[in-house]
């Protein structure tokens, strides 16, 4: 397969986002490469601050990956990554050197970016608010006082105030995974990226999370969304970027990308993921 043939990526609108203004996550020409398998295939994105991006596509299609590279879970095999125009883990050269910044530089830069799981992942020993507080207090060494009280207005923020005593098993899926909203803005990221928030919960659960996260939209945060919730991607994301096989086939606004005529590929895809209630948003 070849990693270097440019992508057919849409134009995108431009209204969203002026020529000098520095992306949130600016991805560079990433490759990832699993054994044999190039998993990403050369992806160019960049990611608009203060906006929401929806990234949609089909299972296996690429986008955890994606997703674990800009949090450096995952080293890109080749290619760059920037975080507000700091490099994340590597900085390529224009002889295509890579340099490696030092574990410092990367925590730094990894600490600005907060992400959110398909599981909840959280301690099961711990309340609602030690769960949201734990990192406050181990990583960032902050006075319990101060942790528990930033670790309260995050969970009020999300709905839970009330909850804050209860351990995750005296809680809805729903309500864990606005835990681990709660616990995710506490370290006060500068961009929040969710790996299908809402893939594991029930149908009648998923409203409530959905919800949170149409509020931290609205609030002008940076959110990279994966998920199959068509409908949300709609109405929320402001960018729409499709992944296809490890290659992002569409980039640009719900209606460049959802609109008429639409990419065979998406219009595949939307046939096997999308139900008639998000159908009639489109
Ligand atoms: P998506 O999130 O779109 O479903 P993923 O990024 O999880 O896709 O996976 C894309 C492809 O990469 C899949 O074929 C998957 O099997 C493969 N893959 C993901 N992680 C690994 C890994 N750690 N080792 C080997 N293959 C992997
Ligand atoms: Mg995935």
């Amino acid at each position: 397969m070849n990693s270097t043939a440019p992508s057919p990526v849409r134009a995108g609108d431009p209204a969203s986002q002026t020529a000098d203004a520095v992306p949130a996550v600016d991805v560079k020409g990433v490759t990832k490469r699993f054994g044999a398998t190039e998993v990403l295939q050369g992806i160019d994105l960049s990611v608009p601050a203060g906006a929401t991006t929806c990234l949609i596509g089909p299972s296996g299609s690429g986008k955890s990956t994606l997703l674990r590279c800009i949090a450096f879970l995952e080293e890109a095999t080749t290619g760059t990554i920037a975080i507000h125009g700091d490099p994340l883990g590597f900085a390529e050269g224009p002889d295509g050197k890579r340099t490696r910044l030092s574990p410092q530089a990367i925590r730094t830069v990894r600490s600005r970016i907060g992400m959110v799981f398909q599981q909840f992942n959280l301690w099961p020993h711990m309340t609602a608010l030690g769960n949201v507080c734990e990192a406050l207090v181990t990583v960032r060494k902050m006075k319990r006082k101060d942790a528990e009280e930033r670790g309260m207005a995050q969970l009020t923020r999300v709905g839970l105030a009330n909850r804050a005593a209860h351990y995750p098993s005296e809680l809805s899926g729903g309500q864990q995974q606005r835990v681990a909203i709660a616990r995710a803005l506490a370290l006060d990221p500068e961009i929040l990226l969710f790996d299908e928030p809402t893939a594991s919960l029930d149908p009648e659960l998923t409203g409530e999370v959905l919800n949170v996260m149409r509020d931290l939209a609205s609030s002008g945060m940076t959110l990279l969304v994966v998920t199959h919730e068509i409908g949300f991607a709609a109405t929320v994301g402001q960018r729409i970027a499709f992944l296809d096989h490890g290659r992002l086939l569409l980039n640009g606004s719900p209606r460049e990308v959802f609109g008429e005529p639409r990419h065979p590929r998406l219009a595949q895809f939307l046939e096997t993921y999308l139900d008639r209630g998000a159908a009639t948003l489109l």
